[in-house]
């Protein structure tokens, strides 16, 4: 459920005209419904509200600081995986004690700016991160809160890029190398362990894969609890999927309901790291189309937006449906919704029904509020595209479009070029 809707043949956004938004900001555009953020918030956290837990949100799938603004008021917190994204989350007002930090390359400057912060817990990923983190904690003379993030090797059955829980991934320590590395940190004089982490993958559509990784930690903690080990963190990461086209991933609730009925007898804070599934749905790329093409094998509708501006359709081959902002009965047809950018891999919707178009009027890319923005480029020397917010019958300029001095800042034409 969501607040795109049409009314007499427009597209709005809550109760905003896309069009009259497209006239004053200009294409592309991402839109964003304010509403229907709160809401998917609301309802993912809410299904936790029986037993102690923290959703922290995916700062990756959509970092606008409105937005994660939007979240901590809400009472969330961030999941973070870089110094861009903890300094993005303070200055959001997220508080530090609901940040949490997952990724496998953290620097010691990042290590020493999230402890200066003082966040709830470093989800370390390897044995060597866990040295450095001790090396920097101990200089700033402070304890670090850890959790690590165990890899326990479950199939999420999703997309081979997103997919970050299997033994060939790079992410987080083999789970059954997981208690050695825990008794190493137990000797650590700056290290305070707290949890276990673990994030298996993304765009989830079941819940067994989550239930199989669960019942790994579970058995992981007893085997810590014997050596005397105690956690109180249990830090579940995020991956529930969304439905781009037919597919048909749990509720949240039901998620909510798997999850709690397997962790009867822990004793733990519960930490989730949703993004896509609060996101995904709550936001569109709006485009406008320059012109039509139609080739010996296929046709093309060419528009403004691109590649660089929605890297999913190229990255991953994932499908996002495509709406007329104006539906006047145009109809539907096979084409490849193509962008500027001198690349062939450069489309939003390839082999599909889009909408029959013609130059100038407008397209909804749906389903793109996660890893939509946050992943844009300047490719092509492109300036990255305004993000707008919808709130009831108002909207607001969330970010500004970049303009070609945006492109060349902290670039240098040293002195011996200058003559
Ligand atoms: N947590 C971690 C560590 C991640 O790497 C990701 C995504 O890659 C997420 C949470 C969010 O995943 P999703 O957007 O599928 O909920």
């Amino acid at each position: 459920m969501n607040h795109f809707i049409y009314r007499n043949q427009e597209l709005c956004c809550e109760e905003v005209e896309v069009a009259k938004i497209a006239a004053e900001v200009g294409t592309p555009f991402y839109l964003y419904s304010h509403a229907t953020l709160a809401r998917h918030f609301q309802t993912f956290d809410s299904s936790f509200a029986n037993i102690p837990h923290l959703s922290c949100f995916a700062v990756k799938s959509c970092s606008n600081i409105a937005i994660l603004r939007l979240f901590a008021q809400l009472g969330g917190g961030a999941d973070i995986v870089s110094g861009g994204e903890l300094f993005r989350a303070l200055t959001a007002g997220v508080p530090p004690e609901r940040i949490v930090y997952s990724g496998v390359g953290k620097t010691r400057e990042e290590l020493a700016y999230a402890l200066r912060a003082n966040i709830l817990q470093f989800n370390v990923e390897s044995e060597q991160e866990l040295e450095a983190l001790q090396e920097v904690a101990a200089a700033a003379g402070v304890k670090a809160r850890v959790s690590f993030r165990v890899n326990p090797d479950v199939d999420p059955q999703t997309h081979a890029y997103i997919s970050t829980g299997l033994a060939k991934n790079k992410f987080g320590i083999p789970i059954d190398q997981g208690v050695a590395v825990y008794l190493r940190a137990r000797e650590l004089a700056n290290i305070q362990v707290q949890g276990v982490s673990c994030h298996i993958g993304s765009q989830l559509t079941q819940v067994s894969p989550f239930i199989e990784s669960l019942r790994k930690l579970k058995n992981f903690i007893a085997r810590l609890q014997a050596e005397g080990i105690r956690i109180s963190h249990l830090d579940l990461g995020g991956g529930l999927g969304i439905q781009y086209r037919d597919e048909e991933p749990p509720h949240p609730e039901e998620y909510a309901q798997a999850i709690q009925a397997e962790l009867a007898g822990l004793d733990c804070t519960l930490i989730l790291e949703p993004g896509r599934v609060i996101v995904g749905n709550a936001g569109a790329l709006i485009t406008r189309v320059h012109y039509t093409k139609q080739g010996p094998a296929k046709k093309f509708v060419i528009v403004d937006a691109g590649m660089n501006d929605l890297a999913r359709p190229s990255l991953y081959g994932a499908y996002h449906a495509i709406r007329p902002v104006r539906d006047h009965g145009q109809g539907r047809e096979v084409a490849d919704v193509v962008g500027p950018i001198c690349e062939t891999g450069d489309f939003l919707s390839r082999d599909q029904e889009v909408p029959v178009s013609l130059p100038g009027e407008l397209l909804a890319v749906m389903s793109a509020g996660a890893y939509g923005f946050s992943m844009s480029s300047n490719y092509n020397s492109r300036p990255r595209v305004a993000e707008v917010l919808v709130a009831g019958a108002g909207y607001h300029v969330i970010r500004q479009r970049e303009n070609y001095e945006d492109l060349v800042r902290g670039e240098e034409i040293p002195a011996f070029l200058q003559s």
